[in-house]
């Protein structure tokens, strides 16, 4: 057979096992109301939480940077595509995340592969959630550590793992909240875990950070923990603030050893300049707008409600992502399918990114919903899950 044939055979067993993936084409900035193969849909599937995406002042901040800078940063930021701007937004994320220093990733997955990578190699152990980001996964695997996973969100089974772990250094890696499931990881217990064990404890804050916390700090700020808690605390900025890229936050030395080792950070071009005007901008929005954490909370708990009175199989969620259980995957594929028909855009996701079995709609709200939106998703879940 030619590698064609082979791999012929095989998207014919991804199409068999409803697994096959496609692509449709937007047309519209980011927002509740899309532009979808063009038409207009409502939109349940996006991770701009607080609405930030497409806000005028972050547009404007992008304008103008790029207006001084132009558009590439045209190299890494070892070389000289580090600009002002760049370290500004982590001196701003520094005080945001209250640690002493932030570094800057070009992209989530990036800084995932590159924290772990630096600080592990052959002979050492990673511990991570079943369910952790499939980054976090790839990376224990790129750092050539041994990588256990311990049963999602259990302390116990981790104090297990790591008692008769025989590994030269250790490390703990957990998502805050959960991209597939939406619910918390038990940080506070994990961290007394970690700290017990003088482990160092890795959180990656992606749908916690500006969602959860009263001043939108994330996971770690709900649970209250400091640097000594959760000495390594990732973030996206493709999600809550609504830009593009990543950030690391920790101790000096964590920051100083990633700039000198960590491959993922070292060979690759920096994000443009403007991409961190915007986010500088949409921090900003983060610090000061606390409205925006409050309406989703509030759109959260209508939906929660709706859909406990239509008696869906909802997850044990509190924050944005609210995912409904189907199960197989042609049932999770066909409910989508039908809400898409109607106009709402709900995504189908199947493994390999969750289990075999679990396949679900990832619903996510933000706070540019309204309540009216709200409604008109439980109408369509109403009409179309049962069937
Ligand atoms: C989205 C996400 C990432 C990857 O971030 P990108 O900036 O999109 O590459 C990493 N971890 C988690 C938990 C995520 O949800």
């Amino acid at each position: 057979m030619s590698l064609d044939e082979e791999l012929t055979q095989g998207l014919k067993e991804r199409k068999a096992q409803a697994q096959y993936r496609t692509r449709h084409i937007t047309e519209s900035a980011a927002g509740p109301l899309i532009t979808l193969d063009g038409r207009s849909v409502l939109n349940f599937c996006s991770n701009d939480y607080l609405g930030l995406a497409n806000h005028p002042q972050v547009v404007q901040a992008f304008k103008d940077a790029a207006d001084h800078y132009g558009v590439g940063s045209s190299a890494s930021h070892l070389i000289n595509g580090h600009s002002r701007l760049h370290h500004e937004l982590e001196e701003a994320f520094a005080e945001f995340t209250q640690r002493p220093r932030v570094l800057l990733f070009s992209t989530g997955y990036m800084a995932n592969l590159a924290v772990i990578s630096a600080l592990l190699s052959k002979g050492d152990h990673v511990f991570e959630d079943r369910l952790n980001h499939a980054s976090l996964l790839d990376a224990g695997i790129l750092s050539q550590a041994r990588l256990q996973r311990y049963q999602h969100n259990d302390p116990k089974d981790l104090q297990n793992k790591l008692a008769t772990s025989k590994g030269r250094r250790k490390l703990i890696v957990s998502d805050g909240v959960f991209s597939m499931d939406g619910d918390l990881a038990h940080l506070d217990k994990l961290s007394a875990v970690a700290q017990q064990q003088k482990i160092a404890l890795m959180v990656d804050d992606a749908h916690g950070l500006g969602v959860l916390g009263k001043c939108g700090g994330g996971s770690v700020e709900h649970y209250g923990l400091g640097i000594e808690q959760v000495p390594i605390l990732m973030g996206t900025l493709g999600k809550a603030f609504g830009t593009f890229g990543a950030f690391v936050a920790g101790s000096e030395v964590l920051i100083e050893t990633l700039i000198q080792q960590a491959r993922p950070y070292i060979y690759t071009t920096a994000m443009p300049p403007a991409v961190a005007a915007a986010t500088l901008a949409s921090l900003t929005l983060v610090n000061e707008e606390n409205w925006r954490r409050q309406k989703l909370y509030e759109l959260i708990q209508r939906f929660r409600i709706g859909a406990q009175q239509l008696g869906l199989a909802l997850m044990a969620s509190d924050t944005a992502i609210q995912p409904l259980l189907v199960g197989e995957n042609h049932k999770a594929v066909a409910l989508s399918e039908a809400l898409l028909r109607d106009g709402i855009m709900v995504s189908a996701i199947r493994p390999p990114t969750v289990p075999a079995g679990t396949a679900r709609l990832r619903i996510t709200l933000s706070a540019a919903h309204d309540e009216a939106q709200i409604d008109r998703l439980l109408e369509g879940l109403r009409q179309h899950s049962t069937k």
